[in-house]
């Protein structure tokens, strides 16, 4: 996988709002925020999007999930939130390197368009 933005955010080679990180993952504020609170969940082994994955990164993929819960909850946010991961450039993936968003802090529509 080429390098990204946020290869260079995870080896500190451009700043971040850095709110979370473990040896397997790093959550920081999204740069563009589209609610009060949004940040994001990445992995710190580089896999391009969910469907670049594969069988051994089932932990990983769980632990993103369990931690954006804990970050949200961390956040004053522990009912309410919603997390989304963009797959592809027809899905709105702009980064590729799998992240997860967090928002909260508003009211949130669905269908999320
Ligand atoms: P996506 O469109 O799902 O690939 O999301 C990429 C997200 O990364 C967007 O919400 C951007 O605002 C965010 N983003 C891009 N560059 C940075 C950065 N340097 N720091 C924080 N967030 C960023």
């Amino acid at each position: 996988m080429s390098e990204t933005i946020f290869s260079k955010i995870i080896k500190r080679e451009i700043p971040a709002d850095i709110i979370y990180e473990d040896d397997l993952c790093l959550s920081f504020k999204d740069i563009n925020p589209q609610a009060p609170f949004h940040a994001l969940v990445i992995p710190k082994k580089p896999i391009e999007k969910v469907s670049a994955a594969v069988q051994e990164d089932k932990h990983l993929l769980g632990h993103l999930l369990l931690k954006a819960g804990e970050i949200a909850a961390d956040q004053g946010y522990e009912d309410n939130f919603r997390l989304v991961i963009n797959n592809g450039e027809g899905a709105g993936q702009t980064v590729f390197h799998l992240h997860v968003h967090i928002l909260a802090g508003r009211p949130l529509g669905w269908p999320p368009g």
